[in-house]
């Protein structure tokens, strides 16, 4: 048995890694160890997904959030660090594109771990992102750089990273709508709950930087969707993230009853809201793709994404929130709208594929 420590701490990071700890699990030649930084940690953002996916408790929970980028990725780098010297992995295994991803990543390559990636080769060509810094390094650093999409491995290609190490095997998330999506319907209750009828609602989630730092822009999201609202409802779970901007500023109390504030939802509810949107208008990476995994159509509140596949193809849009005019028109015009039919992410078997490479290198 080889053991594979598995650093996470960020929501997206426990929906991916359900179903590659199930398929290291049931591989019988790989053991996992897993080591929740704690980047996330109400029950809301972390606990929901562990029970609603099936996964084991971490091993070790380090608790570590809040603070500066420097400070909160030193100290989770110190931990994991000592992590690793006591439980001696055969490698370690990081997803996306958080502080916990770059800790974990940089503490394993120091003490001459080999790295595994998920989701490496994104790119947003955008510095002032704090994502595209942790995933730049961490796919310099890493051994296997396991991508979602042709697009994320020409990217590696394109930096000069050997072509053996580029390891195209899907997207993760594509897994987990694949198999978890036909629960969804029967468990998620969100629709009922809220009242909410199929197709008469826009979806919305905003949590990046580039939006909740930036008052104008967060402005422009916030009048756009009040705007929206006085044509058909706006659901809105509001990252913690984006609820203390907003309250701190006095705007969370001004905002429009219109918009249906809620609190982040467990999986299974948001795949079902996520299902029935008329138009789903967010800053997620994998509410956008999730949003072509149901087909419904989907607004991008930035300036660029790295699933540019979809834009292509038509699914998705950029809408820079600029000012409210530009995204209350990019919400509407996207009613109704279709995308062509196209597959970039992969067989849904991502998770298999990822465990059958590690399996063939690291037990031969
Ligand atoms: N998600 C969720 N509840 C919510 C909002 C999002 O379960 O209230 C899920 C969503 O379905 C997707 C993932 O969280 O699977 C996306 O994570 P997030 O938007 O936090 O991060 P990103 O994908 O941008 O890295």
């Amino acid at each position: 048995m080889k053991k594979i420590l598995t650093v996470l701490g960020a929501r997206p990071q426990f929906i991916k890694a359900s179903v590659v700890s199930d398929a290291i699990r049931t591989s019988q030649r790989l053991t996992e160890v897993l080591v929740h930084t704690g980047q996330h940690f109400d029950a809301n953002m972390s606990d929901v997904f562990f029970q609603e996916l099936g996964m084991v408790e971490p091993a070790y929970s380090l608790g570590i959030h809040g603070g500066g980028h420097g400070e909160m990725t030193g100290r989770m780098l110190a931990e994991v660090e000592r992590v690793i010297l006591y439980e001696r992995p055969d490698a370690v295994l990081v997803y996306g594109d958080t502080n916990s991803t770059l800790a974990g990543a940089l503490a394993a390559v120091k003490l001459h771990i080999p790295v595994a990636h998920v989701e490496a080769g994104l790119r947003s060509f955008n510095m002032a992102m704090p994502e595209e810094v942790n995933r730049i390094l961490t796919d310099r650093i890493s051994r296997w750089l396991f991508t979602p999409t042709a697009v994320a491995s020409e990217h590696l290609r394109a930096e000069g990273v050997a072509p053996a190490a580029v390891l195209e095997v899907g997207d993760v998330m594509y897994d987990v709508a694949l198999h978890r999506g036909a629960r969804v319907s029967a468990e998620g209750q969100a629709l009922g709950r809220l009242g909410l009828a199929p197709q008469s609602y826009v979806l919305t989630t905003v949590h990046r930087a580039e939006n909740t730092d930036h008052p104008d822009r967060l402005a422009a999201i916030v009048e756009g969707l009040e705007q929206v609202a006085g044509h058909m409802t706006v659901v809105w779970p509001m990252h913690p993230r984006t609820r203390g901007v907003l309250q701190r500023s006095g705007r969370l109390d001004r905002l429009s009853p219109q918009v249906r504030l809620i609190d982040p939802l467990g999986y299974l509810d948001m795949v079902q809201l996520e299902k029935h949107a008329a138009v789903i208008a967010t800053d997620s990476g994998g509410v956008q793709k999730e949003a072509f995994f149901y087909q419904v159509p989907c607004v991008t509140l930035r300036d660029e994404t790295e699933w540019v596949e979809l834009v292509e193809s038509g699914w998705n849009r950029l809408a820079p929130p600029l000012s409210g005019a530009a995204v209350r028109d990019a919400v509407l015009r996207a009613v109704k709208s279709q995308g062509q039919v196209v597959r970039p992410y992969g067989s849904g078997n991502a998770a298999q594929l990822i465990v059958d490479h590690l399996v063939g290198d690291l037990c031969a």
